[in-house]
């Protein structure tokens, strides 16, 4: 829960923090947030989205996770929750004028370039290159983490991807073929992400990160672009790099080691 002896900010206090961060600039900025993080503000999730949107340049595209957390049933932009991203997440999507992609690895986005990020985009691997973060970095975009560190970072699996990297889970999920459902299995690359954190130290030691409040919490922005970069620089050596060690005690991490060996060479 929020703590409530903190007074909800106003609008114009998040706008301000929003500018002095650099936001102004960000031509497309992927939002991660925790609203317990940096609440309370004044009008709840809908006060930090207007808030993002008036801090946000006129022909800037706001986006942000839409994903399914169910993987039983199809996905259906007008009704599929996402709760597991956030309050901040699963109110955006429902606002008019936000589309919202068609696919289990949903995003939604708001904005002159809101069609073409969620335009539709294959199942796996669900956040490469041609997914919403990928087309989001391609377009000179921003990443944004709003109380949240980058174990939140979408594009953080976008740099796995285009490193390549030698793990991966096994996933379902259902969808419409010719308004049949059908189980569809893919692979995603998928752990614990706690070791994403790793890329605060080396983004900030470049000075590649912008950082302040927002809020009554901590706010992160750094282009897309750069986070892919420095990851996979990162990755190339040490492809585990964002894994716990083998054996250490964190099950999801261990269950990306043992995929090593039964993953197709890539
Ligand atoms: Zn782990």
């Amino acid at each position: 829960m929020v703590p409530s002896d903190r007074p909800p900010l106003p609008l114009s206090t998040l706008v301000a923090q929003f500018h002095a961060l650099g936001l102004s600039a960000a031509p497309v900025v992927v939002v991660h947030s925790s609203l317990r993080a940096v609440g309370p503000v004044e009008g709840g999730p809908l006060g930090l989205i207007a808030a993002l949107r008036a801090a946000l340049a006129p022909d800037a595209t706001l986006v942000l996770p839409s994903m399914s957390d169910d993987d039983e049933h199809p996905f259906d932009t007008a009704s599929t929750p996402c709760a597991s991203m956030g309050v901040v997440a699963d109110t955006f999507w429902r606002q008019p004028g936000v589309v919202r992609s068609d696919n289990p690895a949903s995003f939604a986005a708001v904005g002159p370039l809101a069609s073409v990020i969620t335009a539709p985009h294959p199942i796996a691997p669900p956040h490469g290159i041609d997914s919403p973060v990928g087309r989001a970095c391609a377009l000179g975009g921003s990443v944004l983490l709003l109380g949240v560190d980058h174990s939140a970072n979408t594009t953080m699996h976008l740099a796995e991807s285009m490193a390549g990297v030698p793990y991966a889970s096994r996933k379902e999920c259902v969808v419409l073929r010719d308004g049949v459902p059908a189980r569809v299995t893919y692979e995603e690359t998928d752990h614990c992400c706690e070791n994403f954190q790793r890329i605060d130290g080396w983004l900030r030691d470049r000075g590649l990160l912008a950082e302040g409040t927002v809020g009554y919490g901590h706010a992160r922005l750094v282009r897309a672009a750069d986070v892919v970069r420095v990851a996979v620089e990162a990755l190339r050596g040490d492809p585990y790099a964002f894994l716990h060690p083998r054996g250490a005690g964190c099950e999801e991490c261990d269950l990306a080691w043992e995929s090593v060996a039964t993953s197709p060479a890539r």
